[in-house]
């Protein structure tokens, strides 16, 4: 019997959002809430995705649903469940919309068989929980087949996917071929940019909306450099502080402070980077599509120049993101070619699990090291949008990263970060991320154009309002 998890949220106050924008964006964002409050009157929305934590789609769902509830819209969360065999498929699924062919495996018969009664089985478990006019929002290609049996109820379904390939190819048309009998019964589709619509989907309502951050969370909120040093002092990823009297602390959503009090899991053959330091980071999951494999090889080059950069590639600790069954392969697979560096290389590059226990911490730490980056990079394969990409821009940080899915359209090139037109060229990559170094001026005008972008389009009231937009088109 799978079961369904209600994801705890806590409301978040919005007076957090108020202080960030301009005051027409806030009066706009105000008014929207309004209208939404007023078309959803009593009815309840749900989200519903695979995972509570790591990835995107669990990092953005934690504030907007917080940030909804401080509102006082009836904004749920719920996460599904499924078994070994439901979630190798749905990365199957995944790997393949964005045209990649993953573990390479079948979509057929069997396949469908699996697909239909987990998602029979976890619509049962959600619709026990909704009221009769409710609203649905399902995540990704987990729950896409759940989409029928919601709508046959007579609920509002929206089926909202994050990834998405540029150009599609027999990987892409394959996953969409066996999604299609599922989404097409949907009220909506809502994806991310444009070239990822499914031709199917053209004929259906089908609404662009980027993704946005919540700034106030603990993994983008304004922290101090001192305690920027604590926190990666205190985890083990920096040696020594420059600055004292910073303590591993951090504000919680609600207002009190919390300290960092885990450690991540390193593996480093010689001294750890220092405050003063340059430092490369890359955070992502372990997963081949952000490449880190590609990123230790054109650091190669940048080390064996005039450098004395150190390289950070972080992530969630192995196994503890339930719905990405490839995690410690792709993990292994990093720690292999790092084991092959030549030593005086290998002692700069750092592999770094971050500990998943407490999300907040999890994400103070991710804030921490992003701001402590020198240059953050994201030489993703595929990318649906690069959710890294925005969190670092908004710290002001200088990102290299390649130009593909969403973060073209976050990136202008050469003016709120440096584009790489080949992700798979690693020594493209390599150059620009020594170029980038060695113009530091440069380096930080990127980065404050980088944050006036994230604030102008990647926060909440711009996404929020979009779904008002598509909640009039669907209620009234
Ligand atoms: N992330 C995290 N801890 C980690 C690795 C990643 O909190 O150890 C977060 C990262 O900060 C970002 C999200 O996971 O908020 C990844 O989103 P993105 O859109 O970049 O990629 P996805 O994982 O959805 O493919």
């Amino acid at each position: 019997m799978l079961t369904v998890r209600e994801v705890p949220v806590s409301p978040l106050s919005v007076e957090r959002l108020r202080r960030l924008i301009e005051p027409e964006a806030w009066s706009r964002f105000l008014n929207g809430v309004e209208q939404a409050g007023a078309l959803l009157d009593e009815r309840e929305f749900w989200n519903v995705n695979s995972t509570a934590s790591g990835g995107g789609v669990a990092e953005m769902l934690r504030s907007w649903v917080g940030l909804a509830r401080g509102l006082g819209v009836g904004m749920r969360w719920v996460t599904i469940a499924g078994t070994p065999e439901f979630f190798t498929l749905t990365k199957r699924l995944h790997n393949f919309l964005h045209g990649a062919p993953g573990d390479g495996g079948e979509l057929g018969e069997e396949e469908r068989a699996i697909y239909e009664r987990a998602s029979r089985a976890n619509a049962e478990a959600v619709l026990a929980n909704l009221g009769p006019r409710d609203v649905v929002l399902l995540h990704d290609p987990q729950t896409a087949g759940m989409v029928p049996r919601l709508a046959e109820s007579g609920r509002t379904v929206i089926w909202r996917c994050h990834v998405g390939a540029d150009e599609s190819n027999e990987y892409s048309r394959a996953a969409w071929d066996f999604l299609e009998p599922y989404i097409a019964r949907a009220d909506a589709c809502v994806f991310s940019r444009e070239a990822y619509v499914p031709p199917f989907c053209r004929e259906m309502l089908t609404v662009i909306v980027p993704p946005s951050i919540d700034a106030m969370s603990p993994k983008n909120q304004d922290i101090g450099m001192d305690t920027v040093e604590a926190i990666l002092g205190h985890v083990g990823l920096l040696a020594g502080a420059r600055r004292s009297g910073g303590r591993p602390e951090y504000t919680l959503s609600d207002g009190t402070t919390a300290w960092v009090r885990r450690r991540c899991e390193v593996i480093s053959a010689g001294p750890l980077p220092g405050p003063d330091d340059t430092v490369v980071v890359q955070v992502s999951r372990w997963d081949r599509l952000k490449d880190p494999v590609g990123v230790i090889r054109g650091f190669e080059m940048v080390a064996l120049e005039d450098t004395d950069a150190h390289l950070v590639l972080a992530g969630p600790s192995l196994g503890s993101v339930s719905d990405d069954p490839e995690g410690a392969a792709v993990f292994a697979e990093a720690e292999s070619k790092w084991r092959r560096l030549p030593l005086p290389i290998r002692s700069r590059v750092h592999l770094a699990c971050l500990p998943m226990e407490d999300l907040d911490e999890n994400a103070v730490i991710v804030n921490a090291l992003q701001r402590q980056a020198t240059i953050v990079v994201q030489k993703s394969l595929m990318e649906g949008f690069g959710l890294t990409v925005t969190e670092a821009m908004w710290k002001a940080r200088p990102v290299i990263a390649s130009a593909i899915g969403g973060i073209r359209d976050q990136i202008e090139d050469g003016v709120t970060g440096v584009l790489l037109a080949d992700p798979h060229d690693t020594e493209a990559f390599g150059v620009a991320t020594l170029r980038l170094l060695k113009a530091p001026a440069h380096a930080k005008e990127i980065g404050v154009a980088a944050r006036e972008s994230v604030r102008a389009s990647f926060l909440e009231d711009r996404h929020t309002l979009q779904y008002v937009d598509l909640l009039k088109r669907l209620l009234t």
